[in-house]
């Protein structure tokens, strides 16, 4: 199942605000009473076409995006990094979330702003110390994120916090499918439409129910809770204006620009 959040572009007969739904075969949105991840797939009466909304990101995290770091060993060895031995765990504030479409704000602290591909968990309810073999009971579905960094920050402060909180440093989307079983798909990210980044996820060191199991044990997790599984190798600046495209087989793409540097 593939389920949207987004906002009406016109006047469908249940309002503009944001709605979520659920994406037909036919590119229909069957309109949900209410966020699924509380109120479970309740359908209203209303459909309204994928051509005629504005998709959102699929989820606002209540609380916080998890993020995992070098859990590709290219990507670690192109960070002149050792693989680790444990799951290397930061966060970006949900203040950091963004949706499809929507503009990369290069802030003016920055000179570079970088792309990194990342396949996303979506956490469906509460819950703490979950065990490897139960970490599907916990996710409600997968999304695409860009986890976007200002890279000469977070070399120049030592750790990721500010290189990886500006607002709108977390594009999610386009829409989470609750179905997808994370394998040999392909993860790509294009700038401009010249690929940049391209691995499988069966690249990973540390696997879904591996992370879910040592995030877990480290905080209680909420439901919209966000966990974001590290990127591969290939990472690089976007260039100011530049149009950004994340993708993962099975999920679809995740396109954004990116604003000039703030002056
Ligand atoms: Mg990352």
């Amino acid at each position: 199942m593939r389920i949207v959040r987004f906002s009406a572009l016109t006047d469908a007969g249940f309002g503009t605000d944001p709605h979520y739904g659920v994406v037909n075969d036919n590119d229909q949105i069957l309109v949900l009473k209410g966020d699924p991840l509380f109120a479970g797939i309740v359908p209203s009466e209303s459909k309204v076409a994928l051509s005629d909304v504005r998709l959102l990101a699929p989820v606002l995290p209540r609380s916080k995006v998890v993020c995992v770091g070098k859990n590709y060993a290219d990507h670690a060895a192109e960070m002149n990094s050792a693989v680790p031995e444990e799951p290397i765990i930061f966060l970006k504030p949900n203040t950091s979330v963004v949706g499809p479409d929507d503009v990369i704000q290069w802030p003016r602290m920055s000179e570079r702003v970088d792309h990194e591909v990342e396949l996303a968990i979506v956490i469906s309810r509460i819950c703490k110390d979950v065990p490897e073999a139960r970490a599907s009971d916990v996710i409600f579905g997968y999304t695409i994120a860009n986890d976007v960094t200002a890279r000469d920050l977070q070399t120049k402060d030592g750790q990721w916090t500010r290189a990886k909180s500006f607002d709108t440093f977390c594009p999610l989307g386009p829409w989470i499918e609750t179905d997808f079983i994370p394998g040999t798909q392909k993860i790509e990210a294009r700038v401009n439409g010249e690929v940049k980044q391209s691995s499988t996820l069966d690249q990973m060191i540390f696997n879904v129910p591996r992370i879910i199991n040592f995030v877990s044990s480290v905080m209680t997790l909420l439901p919209g809770d966000v966990i974001i599984t590290g990127t591969p190798s290939g990472i690089g600046p976007m260039p100011e204006g530049a149009e950004v495209s994340v993708s993962i087989e099975g999920l679809g793409t995740l396109t954004n620009k990116v604003s000039n540097r703030a002056k």
